[in-house]
């Protein structure tokens, strides 16, 4: 598993919603002053962005509970968690731009099989080393491995 570089600054929207029946999860939403973000699961306050939609009544009482459990002057900054140093990516040698095509040797598979009259067989795909895909460089073709980073941080 790998794991996307922080970025300096974060966007609100990564903490909305994707795929959730509560609609309104699906944007940031302004509340009591401040916009929110969240899942469901981990919720973002920060100061009004004005943009946003005030959240509706019916929908706001959870979010108000959420909000009024913590008190906000107990709260302290996040330690500094140390991260090992990051991994030149392998695929797009730390360029950030690689383009991947499906093998057309064994169409994707990574194996291809044959069989002669006594046996089938099924043995490594040598085109593409058992990946069922090939990559070649690309100038503007985001890197599927590190979005685009070129390098990523291994986790045990
Ligand atoms: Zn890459
Ligand atoms: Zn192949």
């Amino acid at each position: 598993m790998m794991v996307k570089k922080m970025e300096s600054s974060m966007n609100i929207k990564d903490f909305c919603a994707e795929n959730d029946r509560r609609d309104y999860l699906k944007q940031p939403f302004n509340i009591d002053g401040r916009t929110v973000a969240s899942n469901g699961h981990i919720l973002l306050s920060t100061q009004l962005c004005a943009e946003y939609d005030e959240l509706k009544e019916g929908e706001a009482a959870g979010i108000k509970r959420v909000l009024a459990g913590f008190d906000a002057t107990k709260l302290t900054p996040m330690p500094i968690i140390p991260l090992p140093d990051p991994v030149e990516c392998s695929i797009c040698g730390g360029r950030g731009t690689a383009h991947k095509k499906q093998c057309v040797e064994c169409d994707g598979e990574g194996e291809v099989s044959f069989d002669n009259c006594f046996n089938g067989y099924e043995c490594e795909c040598k085109s593409c080393g058992g990946d069922g895909f090939v990559v070649s460089k690309h100038n503007t073709e985001t890197c599927f491995s590190c979005n685009g980073d070129g390098s990523y941080y291994r986790s045990h």
